[in-house]
């Protein structure tokens, strides 16, 4: 009764393979729910790349990687005091901060801990960063090395929003270099901009990928849900929570995957306008009802949810007497993996 991530692979090594070879310096990103992975998988996979850093989202997910993920462990988002677990981390040498302001390194500066820092330049983000302006106050706080500076981060748009990143980037980069000659870690640069920066920065560069290593290439991944259970249902009967009408004879077909992992209502697309509708009311479609799209595929064909999904089961129909699924069938679902939660992931061979 499951909701099953299938990935080949000896493709999908292959895939981070080839994006390793292209990223010198590369920093693999294991956040949040793992990409669809899970971050324990993610740490593995990143141990067998032998990469020498892994970058986690918040302190609480270090617990989930640092006993599989050997090497140190970047924490991306920035160390507060005060927040869960953050005090904590700074007795485990593995791992390194990411500081944003300036009280925070006064912070880890007075902790007698000389704890690992990457200092954060805000950018055209405008999420969390220091400011050019700052950084003379920066350069004093750094002045009796009591935090061991492992390099300044960057943290770019998405280059598809901004048509590349690279000026900001260099800019950035030379102002934090005139404080402290230290390895610069981007996120979200085309390869090309970041090969043209290593060859101009003059100093060691990192670049942190999530989504294009884990989820990127041509890796035949599949998300598959489990038919648990088919029911008859006849034209005007009425069922599930809602008790909705059903516009026709079919078969309701109950299958594993709901809020839970991630399964959600969107909203009726194609029957938006009242033409629309009328339309479809006149072709006899459930279109006409606002029925939503599931992203759920049976016989090749994405089936209307009956009612929104449960937390584990959605309900869905299906029309007529041909195409009905045999319980236990796996069926494709559609699910957006950096918001999915699988059961389990299967590496095929
Ligand atoms: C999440 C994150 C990344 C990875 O982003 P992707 O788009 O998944 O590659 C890189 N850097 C920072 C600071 C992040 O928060």
């Amino acid at each position: 009764m499951s909701v099953v991530l299938r990935v080949p692979a000896a493709d999908w090594r292959a895939h981070q393979r080839r994006v390793q070879a292209a990223t010198p310096g590369l920093v693999p990103v294991a956040k949040g729910n793992g990409y669809g992975f899970g971050l324990a998988r993610l740490a593995a996979e990143a141990a067998a790349l032998g990469v020498d850093s892994l970058a986690v989202g918040t302190p609480a997910e270090v617990a989930a990687v640092r006993d599989i993920f050997p090497g140190r462990i970047v924490v991306l988002q920035p160390w507060r005091p005060g927040e869960p677990g953050a005090e904590d981390l700074l007795a485990d040498e593995r791992v390194i901060h990411t500081v944003s302001r300036v009280a925070d390194l006064e912070h880890l500066s007075a902790s007698g801990r000389r704890p690992s820092v990457l200092l954060e330049l805000l950018t055209s983000m405008k999420r969390h960063g220091l400011t050019v302006s700052e950084l003379t106050e920066v350069r004093r706080v750094l002045a009796d090395d009591s935090v061991d500076v492992v390099g300044w981060t960057v943290h770019l748009p998405m280059p598809a929003a901004t048509g590349g990143n690279a000026a900001e980037a260099e800019r950035l980069g030379k102002a934090g270099l005139a404080v402290r000659t230290a390895p610069l870690w981007f996120s979200h640069l085309t390869g090309a901009d970041y090969d043209r920066l290593r060859a101009t920065l003059f100093t060691q560069t990192r670049l942190r990928i999530g989504t294009e290593l884990w989820l990127g290439g041509s890796v035949g991944r599949r998300t598959l849900a489990t038919v648990l259970d088919v029911h008859p249902v006849k034209r005007g009967e009425r069922v599930g929570y809602w008790q909705r009408t059903m516009p026709a004879d079919g078969s309701v077909v109950v299958v594993s995957g709901g809020t839970a992992h991630g399964v959600a209502l969107e909203a009726p697309t194609s029957a938006a306008t009242g033409r629309q509708r009328l339309i479809s009311a006149v072709n006899g479609s459930v279109e006409a009802l606002g029925w939503a799209l599931s992203p759920f595929t049976i016989a090749g064909k994405k089936r209307w949810f009956v009612e929104p999904p449960h937390m584990q089961a959605s309900m869905v129909y299906v029309p007529g007497s041909k195409s009905i699924p045999a319980i236990g069938d796996e069926i494709p679902v559609q699910l957006r993996l950096t918001t999915a939660t699988v059961d389990e992931v299967v590496l095929e061979d």
